[in-house]
């Protein structure tokens, strides 16, 4: 360990920006066994190691570098799995910079962080690679049976661990596919869909059952899971788009960002695509407006399509994006005009279809509570982009959740609830993005973890409080 000083810091090998513009596959082979342990081998075992506290997990994240670092690779996907479902998909699409890596020693003190996501990526791809990752056999069965609404990883997560435990699941979910936005959302060049297939399929060989193409609110409803099961578990995330208000934002040639990344996904699994002509970039001279991961994933999907030309609008400059600078910077490589501080001031066209956008020129003021600099407009500042594919990418809120009935929700129409992810309703537990608002993949399966262990707890209790009333004596 503590070679961080002989060491230089490396990720696995990126493939060259030329190559991957000209298809769908994952930017990133996995580290070969010497690159993931010697990498492993940079770290300085903190005794207070802020790299777990800037992981949401909390993953221990000293401990599997060290395992990993000595080739002992069983403990260490031991290790990494008691505190993550999933964390082959976390070491892929977590924003590392803004979490564990960003919070690294070496990495504040010059050195390059270890890179935590590459290692956890190749721990548990050796473990899929060894045949470690079998069924769950849980040790008894309980009797209880839990609902999960939504097969996003919050929902995946929660199910997993209830299933360890003993407890029947049903995964509950509108789509025709399990998985959430990881499947129809994230693009396979950031994340493969069969990384994702084979942790359902294995949730599939644990006895979970799965309920797809069944939504809550129009072929179930809240009631009848909560009759049908000992606890129901609502993962069903945030799908409303924001909208665009400006001039010509109510043309049919504006598409909302997930239409357009739904459509390409769905192409990728050899599917026909309604609306083909309004939903694929090739020839096209694309604008996109917004600087989050969902606008860089479709300006990348774009370029990958074949555009004429890709261009990012965003208010703000480059480092006063919400989104990943990793994926800034792979978008730059692969060929996106990034036009910084501008906002859409107008869309040009007509009601069916657009021929560009006319930008406001911005400035930068003070920072914000999350400490971003506020954009402020330049008064007279306007410069016209042509375009004939606009898509707008300005993030999600909650769907109307009233629908499902008599629950309590934020003024943010997100569900409320305890810390402990229950919510106003007795036996109905929520997280994800239903609770948090559109957030990351990580936080979605703490979640999941953290409900699974609260229901586990409440039906136990449950139980316990049976035996003892069997046990009361007869009046
Ligand atoms: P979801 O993944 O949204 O899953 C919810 C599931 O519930 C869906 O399958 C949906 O079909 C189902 N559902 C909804 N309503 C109902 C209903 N009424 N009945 C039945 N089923 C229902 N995060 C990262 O950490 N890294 C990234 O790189 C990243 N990139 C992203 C790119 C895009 C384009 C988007 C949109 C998001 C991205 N995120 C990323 C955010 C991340 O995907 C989400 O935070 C995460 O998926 C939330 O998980 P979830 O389980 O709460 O919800
Ligand atoms: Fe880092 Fe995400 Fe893995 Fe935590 S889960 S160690 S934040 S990559
Ligand atoms: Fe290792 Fe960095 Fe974590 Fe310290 S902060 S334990 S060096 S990964």
């Amino acid at each position: 360990m503590l070679r961080f000083t002989e060491l230089d810091q490396s990720y696995p090998a990126k493939r060259p920006a030329n190559e991957r513009r000209g298809d769908f596959d994952e930017i990133y082979a996995p580290f070969n066994p010497k690159a993931g342990a010697d990498q492993a081998a940079r770290c300085s075992q903190c005794g207070v190691p802020f790299c777990q506290s800037g992981c949401p997990l909390h993953n221990d994240i000293p401990d599997w570098l060290m395992l990993a670092a000595e080739g002992r690779m069983r403990e260490a996907w031991e290790r990494s799995s008691a505190t993550s479902t999933l964390p082959e998909i976390c070491g892929r699409i977590c924003p590392q910079d803004r979490l564990c890596e960003g919070a690294c020693v070496i990495e504040q003190s010059g050195h390059g962080a270890v890179t935590i996501g590459a290692v956890e990526t190749h721990i548990t791809e050796t473990a899929w690679k060894e045949g470690w990752i079998e069924p769950i056999h849980p040790k008894r069965e309980t009797g209880f049976s839990v609902g999960v609404v939504g097969a996003g990883p919050a929902g995946l997560a929660a199910a997993e661990r209830l299933r360890e435990q003993g407890h029947a699941v049903t995964i509950y979910d509108r789509h025709d596919r399990a998985g959430g936005l990881l499947i129809y959302g994230i693009p396979n060049f950031k994340l493969d869909k069969s990384v994702v297939e084979r942790r359902t399929q294995r949730l599939e060989a644990s006895g979970v059952v799965f309920k797809l193409e069944t939504e809550l609110g129009r072929d179930i409803s809240l009631d009848e899971l909560r009759s049908r099961h000992d606890a129901v578990f609502l993962a069903i995330g945030t799908y409303k788009a924001r909208a665009l208000t400006c001039p010509g934002s109510g043309s049919e040639g504006l598409i909302p960002a997930l239409d357009y990344l739904m459509a390409s996904n769905r192409r990728g699994f050899g599917e026909e695509i309604e609306g083909e002509d309004r939903l694929q970039a090739k020839g096209r001279k694309v604008i996109v407006i917004g600087g989050g991961d969902t606008a860089m994933d479709c300006v990348r999907t774009a370029i990958r399509q074949g555009a004429a030309s890709v261009t990012c609008l965003y208010r703000r400059d480059r480092e006063n994006m919400p989104g990943s600078i990793r994926e800034v910077s792979h978008a730059e490589e692969e060929g996106v005009i990034f036009e910084w501080l501008s906002a859409p001031l107008a869309l040009k066209g007509d009601a069916a279809r657009l021929t560009g956008v006319v930008a406001q020129r911005m400035g930068l003021g003070a920072p914000d509570a999350d400490g971003r600099r506020q954009p402020v407009v330049l008064e007279g500042a306007e410069a016209d982009l042509e375009g004939d594919l606009v898509i707008a990418a300005l993030g999600y809120e909650a769907e109307d959740i009233s629908t499902l009935g008599d629950i309590s929700a934020t003024p943010r129409g997100t569900i409320r609830v305890t810390q402990a992810c229950r919510t106003s309703l007795p036996g109905v537990y929520a997280g994800g993005d239903i609770v948090r608002g559109a957030s990351l993949v990580v936080w979605a399966i703490k979640d999941g973890q953290d409900a699974a262990a609260t229901i586990h707890a409440d039906l136990m209790a449950r139980a316990a409080a049976g035996a003892a009333r069997e046990l009361e004596p007869a009046e």
